[in-house]
């Protein structure tokens, strides 16, 4: 082989070092800047779903790196036995940011706040209240994370193909059938857990009656209504947490993607009367909440609560889904619809949409496919009009390239 790019060396030394569990293609990434990326050859990306949804803060966003280089000088880590600022002043942020009164728990990911989540309300059942009540019911299609209890919450059988058996006391119903729900839920139910907006499984929304639903059955059952707002949380939607635009307030909601701006964090958002559910030494995250993460996650949602940034996520969501409309209008036979709320879109097409992920990719855009046939943009939320009709322009000419003849 000669003259051997950067990107293809990189490539090269990924197939040879790196456990294959993604189906993984260059380029290779070494800088970032809002919705930019450059790639090891030089070559510029926009990007329209940065972070796979953790990016939403954009690439570096300077407030959180700013947040970083000081916090890194200072502290990084100290055990949960003993305090620090910064986490009590982060729960207290995400507390006021949900307007209910509540409690935090900090972990590292998604798949981890939805584990405390389940183990929170089996818990609060089982010993808080001395009541058998082991169920998990969740809806089919949704995403919740790859650890084992994660991944039976998860309803969709592909995840779990392989990794048999599952941890038990899990159901899945269909979505937005609330006699299904009804049946499902019943004095054996430890909590319903849902996505707002479920992202990886493209971009369906529940509808807001199917949520009131769920809210007046699971009191009415005695059973913890848990969103999971680890895709749709944090300013993406146009709220902070997305349950504040369906008018439905759940008892507890899980957080991470882009928590502490681009690091690792998950968190637990639990009303007041079911956080006794996990006492001292029932459940804990060596790294959860430590000093470096929570200044970043300071910084974050200093930036993403602030009305006039979710102002401007709901513009913005205004201009790339009239932008994404246009689309639809010039290319009808391509795509049927488009699903999400805020920054959080989905392209719904007639057929596949990888090849066209791929076009993309090669005129300079990034955006992603999900189940097939769903083009998924989440932009930064610091991304520009001008960012988005570029973003559209791609996406045409993409459309147009890849039309079948
Ligand atoms: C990504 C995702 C998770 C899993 O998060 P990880 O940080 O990858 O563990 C869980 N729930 C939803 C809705 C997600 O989008």
């Amino acid at each position: 082989m000669y003259h051997m790019g950067a990107n293809a060396r990189i490539a090269a030394k990924f197939g040879r070092y790196v456990l294959g569990n993604y189906s993984r293609t260059p380029p290779a990434f070494v800088r970032g800047k809002g919705s930019w990326l450059w790639d090891v050859e030089g070559n510029r990306y926009l990007d329209f779903f940065p972070g796979w949804a953790a990016g939403a803060m954009g690439h570096c966003h300077p407030a959180v790196v700013r947040a970083i280089r000081a916090q890194a000088g200072r502290l990084i880590m100290v055990p949960n036995n003993v305090m620090h600022p910064w986490q009590a002043e982060l729960a207290r942020r995400l507390l006021q940011a949900a307007r209910f009164r509540g409690r935090v728990f900090f972990c590292n990911s998604g798949a981890e706040a939805n584990e405390a989540a389940i183990k929170l309300a089996r818990r609060y059942w089982q010993v808080a209240r001395g009541k058998m009540k082991t169920r998990i019911v969740t809806v089919r299609g949704s995403f919740h994370g790859r650890t084992l209890g994660a991944l039976a919450a998860t309803g969709q059988s592909v995840y779990h193909r392989g990794f048999r058996p599952m941890p038990g006391g899990f159901v899945h119903v269909p979505l937005n059938d609330l006699k299904a729900a009804a049946r499902a839920i019943d004095s054996r139910t430890a909590a319903f857990l849902i996505e707002p907006i479920l992202g990886e499984g493209g971009i369906q929304m529940p509808s807001p009656a199917y949520l009131r639903g769920l809210r007046a059955l699971t009191r009415k059952r005695g059973a913890l209504l848990i969103f999971d707002e680890v895709q749709t949380g944090c300013g993406r939607t146009g709220d902070y947490y997305a349950f504040q635009g369906t008018g439905v307030v759940p008892d507890a909601v899980t957080l991470a993607k882009p928590l502490a701006g681009g690091l690792p964090m998950g968190a637990l958002v639990v009303a007041e009367r079911f956080a006794g559910g996990l006492p001292p030494g029932s459940h804990a995250s060596t790294f959860g909440g430590s000093p470096l993460v929570c200044a970043a996650g300071i910084a974050a949602i200093k930036v993403a609560a602030a009305p006039a940034t979710l102002a401007r996520v709901r513009r913005m969501g205004r201009v790339l889904r009239a932008g994404l409309e246009r689309l639809r209008a010039r290319h009808p036979e391509r795509i049927v619809e488009i699903r999400g709320r805020g920054l959080m879109l989905g392209t719904q097409l007639s057929g596949p949409g990888v090849e066209l992920v791929v076009r993309c990719r090669a005129l300079g855009l990034l955006v992603n496919c999900t189940h097939g046939t769903v083009i998924r943009t989440m932009p930064a939320i610091t991304v520009t009009e001008a960012e988005i009709r570029l973003a559209c322009a791609i996406l045409d000419k993409a459309l147009s390239e890849t039309a079948p003849r």
